[in-house]
């Protein structure tokens, strides 16, 4: 049991050890929790949480041990750069550290609307709006623009930050396709188009952060063209690592002023922290007005805001990192399906070794610890039941000696524990 959840049972078992003082009414209220917890651990499906020593890198200090990263976004290798940390420093002395407040009430610092400029610039759109993370974009952009009299039209295996942007656009009808599936996207733009909405929103992930397969986003734009809908992709990790020097999922089908609206993540490829939207000028102009997270939520810190922007520099200065992150995937991957692992449909540097069974993957990540590998299990709800997986993340960072280092533990243990023969 955690501290909290044994803190949190403490009163009433004193209260019955000491047979005296009746328990409090409210000794038990946590116990629900309390409960579920235990329920999670019996199944398999409790998360444990690393603490790490060291900073994010192709190796990491944990628990006094050093251990090979499979498990972080930082897909080239820029959260522990030399050059973002320095620009953070730089700009701390310039700027101090915190924000102030929320923008429309502070004012906005300089490196805010230079780091806007040089996103819209990277991504050729007419402008960006930046917020705190990937996840507030999609929570405080969705509901910004569609609302009651509107559509909104999903795949059904959006992340969970669109999930719950779409639930806070509530009073939008909402419609769900199967999972990268043009016929069913377009059975729901039809079933929708005869509804008199003032507008439809069809909302993707560009890359899916679970099985590494990207969304069809040319036919879906053929699709939003046919039926008059408006669209807006999540290019949380097609940032950094798809399209010309990792400009992302729109750059990648060549779709620049056709797909509408763009959502990024700086925590990832970037390796900072922060989000933004990418979009034509009107739909920016309405999110500095409406999006609740950039009315309501302070503004991204000054050492986030100065790494965000050299990173930006790094990624238009060269493509090496991109290029060497694909050719690490390449290498890792080609060996793993020789080895006999199941991949399943990825189509980029997220590798997710699929075990099936919830207890299977526990103990694979954990028998991968014991030999210097840290590679995260996921299970349900992150994945479908049955379909656990260990999902390696591949990142520019590697070398070829590391890259061998994690496949040799995935066959040690995938043979110990009858995965692969
Ligand atoms: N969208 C997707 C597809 C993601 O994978 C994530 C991160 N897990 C996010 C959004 C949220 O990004 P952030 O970490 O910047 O909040």
């Amino acid at each position: 049991m955690s501290d909290a959840a044994a803190s949190a049972v403490a009163p009433a078992t004193a209260a019955k050890a000491g047979g005296s003082a009746p328990a409090p009414a409210s000794a038990g209220k946590l116990d629900y929790l309390v409960n579920q917890l235990e329920d999670l651990k019996a199944k398999g499906l409790y998360t444990n949480i690393r603490t790490l020593d060291s900073a994010q890198g192709a190796w990491l200090e944990i628990e006094g041990r050093r251990v090979l990263n499979f498990c972080s976004n930082n897909y080239l290798g820029l959260a522990n750069d030399p050059e973002l940390v320095q620009a953070a420093k730089e700009a701390m002395d310039r700027y101090g550290v915190g924000p102030g407040a929320v923008r429309t009430i502070a004012g906005t610092l300089r490196i805010h609307k230079e780091l806007e400029r040089r996103l819209a610039d990277f991504k050729g759109v007419d402008d960006t709006i930046v917020l705190q993370s990937g996840f507030t974009a999609n929570a405080g952009a969705i509901p910004a623009l569609v609302g009651p009299g509107d559509a909104i039209i999903s795949d059904a295996l959006n992340h969970a930050s669109i999930i719950d942007g779409v639930r806070l656009a509530g009073k939008a009808d909402r419609y769900v396709y199967e999972h990268c599936a043009m016929d069913s996207l377009e059975e729901q733009l039809k079933a929708a188009s005869g509804k008199g909405y003032r507008a439809m929103l069809i909302i993707t992930d560009g890359v899916f952060s679970m099985d590494g397969d990207i969304a069809p986003l040319d036919k879906i734009a053929e699709l939003a063209e046919r039926y008059g809908a408006i669209t807006m992709v999540d290019d949380a990790h097609g940032e950094g690592v798809i399209g010309r020097g990792g400009r992302g999922a729109v750059d990648h089908f060549g779709l620049h002023g056709v797909f509408d609206i763009e959502v990024g993540t700086m925590s990832k490829a970037f390796g900072v922290m922060g989000g933004y939207v990418a979009a034509k000028q009107p739909i920016v102009d309405w999110l500095r007005q409406r999006a609740r997270p950039f009315l309501f939520s302070s503004a991204l810190t000054v050492p986030d805001t100065a790494a965000c922007l050299k990173a930006v520099d790094i990624l238009e200065r060269s493509t090496e990192r991109v290029d060497r992150l694909w050719d690490n995937a390449a290498y890792f991957q080609d060996r793993m399906r020789d080895l006999g692992f199941d991949l399943g449909v990825t189509q980029t540097p997220i590798s997710p070794v699929i075990l099936g069974d919830e207890q299977l993957a526990q103990a694979f990540s954990r028998r991968l610890f014991e030999e210097g590998v840290f590679g995260t299990a996921i299970a349900f709800p992150t994945v479908p039941l049955g379909r656990a997986r260990i999902r390696v993340m591949i990142s520019a960072a590697h070398s070829e000696a590391d890259l061998e280092v994690g496949i040799a533990a995935f066959v040690k243990v995938g043979r110990e524990l009858g995965v692969i023969g």
